[in-house]
């Protein structure tokens, strides 16, 4: 099942056809405290109802107002070395603060300092879950996105110990979609291969089974602690070839343009203006 959001209503995809929802709530948010009521539905659905064609251009965030979001730093060993750490033995966290979550396609305003890419495979909760194994971690997850964790180095690197939620939260940090694609349809969830574009060139691709803790293990691990609610994201961390770590460093500038794909969910674009 794919799931869209299209002037605030959820609606499902299948291809470049939608269907509408009957009988549950149209507001994403509501939608996901029904997560099996909907799946019941979409088993149920004959391939005719996808009958209306959409504008991809138009989509949103397929999670516009989660109450918690999680993000994972030095997930990817490569990444972590280039970084110039060792692999973390448990996941680092910080949030991206809700506000800056915007949908699919964007133009983000730059804000003063260097400001960089970071491809990452989005998981969205489905239930409410606390203190599960990983063996009942899939069960916790509603769907998989595609999210671009921008970052501005200065204000994330600032301090003694730097903290990195506010670097990362700047307006229009957070693109996300353009689908909420659920487990099943992928023929391996653990194993999708992620890839960042910057005006057309390859910066960063990888495969989502070389993360230090997979989603299942992100999902045991976070509930440990806190209780994980319906619509909630986790930013599972991303691959080598991040900007800052190049030689020379390179940052997002007026007129670039970002595309960031997963395979099976499709892509992000976003574009850069001063
Ligand atoms: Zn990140």
């Amino acid at each position: 099942m794919r799931l869209a959001v299209l002037a605030g209503r959820a609606i499902l995809v299948k291809g470049d056809r939608a269907a509408e929802i009957e009988g549950l709530p149209a507001d994403p948010m509501a939608l996901l405290e029904q997560w099996d009521r909907l799946r019941e539905q979409a088993a149920d659905l004959p391939d005719e109802a996808y009958g209306r064609p959409f504008d991809p251009e138009l989509l949103q965030a397929p999670v516009p107002r989660p109450r918690q979001v999680f993000a994972i730093a030095l997930n990817y060993p490569p990444h972590a070395a280039e970084a110039g750490f060792t692999p973390p033995r448990d996941p680092l966290v910080f949030t991206k603060f809700p506000t800056c979550l915007t949908g699919p396609r964007t133009q983000v305003t730059l804000p003063e300092g260097r400001v960089d890419w970071e491809v990452e495979l989005v998981a969205v909760i489905g239930r409410e879950t606390y203190q599960v194994s990983a063996d009942q971690g899939w069960e916790a997850v509603a769907g998989l996105t595609v999210g671009q964790d921008l970052s501005e180095r200065l204000t994330q690197s600032r301090g003694a110990p730097a903290q990195f939620s506010l670097g990362k939260s700047f307006p229009g940090f957070g693109p996300t979609g353009p689908f909420l694609v659920t487990p099943d349809e992928f023929a391996d969830p653990d194993d999708l291969g992620l890839t960042c574009l910057l005006n057309g060139e390859v910066v960063q691709h990888d495969r989502t089974k070389s993360m230090i803790f997979s989603v299942p293990d992100l999902v045991a691990r976070l509930s440990a602690t806190v209780r994980l609610l319906p619509g909630d994201l986790i930013f599972t961390g991303t691959p080598a070839g991040v900007g800052n770590r190049r030689t020379p460093p390179r940052y997002l500038t007026d007129g670039d343009e970002l595309v960031s794909r997963i395979e099976g969910i499709g892509e992000l674009r976003q574009s850069f203006v001063r």
